[in-house]
């Protein structure tokens, strides 16, 4: 099993560049970052402190996540970024996955890494036709549609407290929200 925690701020008034300068600096400060993944910018390895930021249960390492990712636009995107199945049509609740996988495909057929907020997909059986972040997703919530985020991998849930204190130093409030997959 594997898990996305997601934190999503919701009134950044920062453009997405300095917003994601700013959450690196803080996580980095916090200990909770360290360096940035060479072959991959905007991917960052734990620092000392990784297990801060989150619940703790009996019999956890002193690795608090996998990786972890700050996203920046410039576009907009959605989360969660990994794949995801059971995609249902908001209006008839159609199962409509192979629509809205081939509308988040680029020509080459590779996932698209251009501005999807104006990407639109269409319900073969009662014709409705909406954006791809307003379908009917089975094993999320919803989708959100953003240009920035905090993302780690495969760790446990953000403490409150936590997630308080970063609020407070980036000056936003951040929604969490998870998602997971075998
Ligand atoms: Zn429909």
């Amino acid at each position: 099993m594997n898990v996305a925690r997601y934190l999503i701020p919701i009134d950044s008034r920062l453009s997405a560049a300095e917003y994601a300068k700013n959450a690196e600096t803080v996580l980095r400060e916090m200990g909770v970052i360290s360096s940035e993944d060479e072959r991959f910018p905007s991917l960052f390895y734990r620092g000392n402190k990784s297990t801060e930021p989150f619940e703790k249960e009996p019999g956890d390492d002193e690795q608090g996540f996998e990786s972890a990712c700050i996203f920046s636009g410039p576009h907009f995107t959605l989360a969660p970024d990994e794949y995801v199945d059971g995609i249902r049509c908001p209006k008839c609740d159609a199962e409509i996955t192979d629509q809205w996988a081939d509308a988040m495909k680029d020509q080459e057929g590779y996932k698209r890494e251009d501005d999807v907020s104006q990407v639109w997909v269409s319900c073969p059986k009662c014709g409705y036709t909406c954006r791809v972040h307003e379908v009917k997703p089975d094993t999320v919530d919803k989708f959100f549609l953003t240009d920035r985020y905090v993302c780690f991998w495969n760790a446990r849930m953000p403490r409150a407290e936590w997630v308080a204190e970063f609020d407070r130093r980036l000056g936003c409030h951040h929604e969490v929200f998870e998602y997971g997959w075998t």
